[in-house]
């Protein structure tokens, strides 16, 4: 049976608009899973260390039979092929990155992977291009998407046509 996921996409290296479509051809190719729907593009303020880049960011629905693990060692190996390099600082720049925002109605609280996203509630570059694909979306706890984008202001974004 195959369960609906929710993924954040990130970019600010080496061409970062070019990185998320390839990261969008990437995730095509990943077995017993279809890609059922990409938000728009939205540039952001970074996180974190202020010295780098502004990021585009996106969100995209899966339709997968994989189990979570199973699909994070997809995406990480994505991001490896695309030359992302783990640094100690936190939140700095990198050519791309794949999270998982939601994974059908679960939680997940393992050493490797926790759903929902522990900070999405709290990401503009996250909530309003998740809004874009499922308005009426509801989180597992069962908070909804609208209430959490309305204490979540549209500042530092930038929706791309
Ligand atoms: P943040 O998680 O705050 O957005 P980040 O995306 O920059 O930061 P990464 O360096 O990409 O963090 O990932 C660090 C580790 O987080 C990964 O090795 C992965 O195992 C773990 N992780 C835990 N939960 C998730 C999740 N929901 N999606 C992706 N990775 C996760
Ligand atoms: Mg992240
Ligand atoms: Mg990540």
């Amino acid at each position: 049976m195959s369960e609906r996921v929710y993924l954040g996409l990130g970019s600010n290296l080496a061409e970062p608009r070019r990185q998320l479509q390839d990261a969008l051809d990437a995730l095509r190719a990943i077995p017993l899973t279809h890609l059922a729907g990409v938000s728009p593009f939205y540039i952001s303020d970074p996180l974190g260390p202020a010295d780098q880049p502004r990021y585009v960011n996106a969100v995209a629905a899966l339709d997968t039979e994989l189990e979570p693990l199973a699909l994070l060692d997809a995406l990480q190996a994505i991001e490896l092929e695309q030359g992302r390099v783990r640094k100690d600082e936190r939140w700095g720049p990198r050519t791309l990155d794949l999270d998982i925002l939601l994974f059908g109605e679960r939680l997940i609280d393992e050493p490797r992977l926790r759903v929902p996203h522990y900070h999405m509630h709290a990401r503009a570059f996250v909530l309003y291009p998740l809004a874009d694909l499922a308005p009426r979306l509801r989180l597992p706890d069962g908070r909804r998407l609208s209430e959490l984008l309305a204490e979540c202001p549209f500042s530092g974004l930038e929706k791309l046509s």
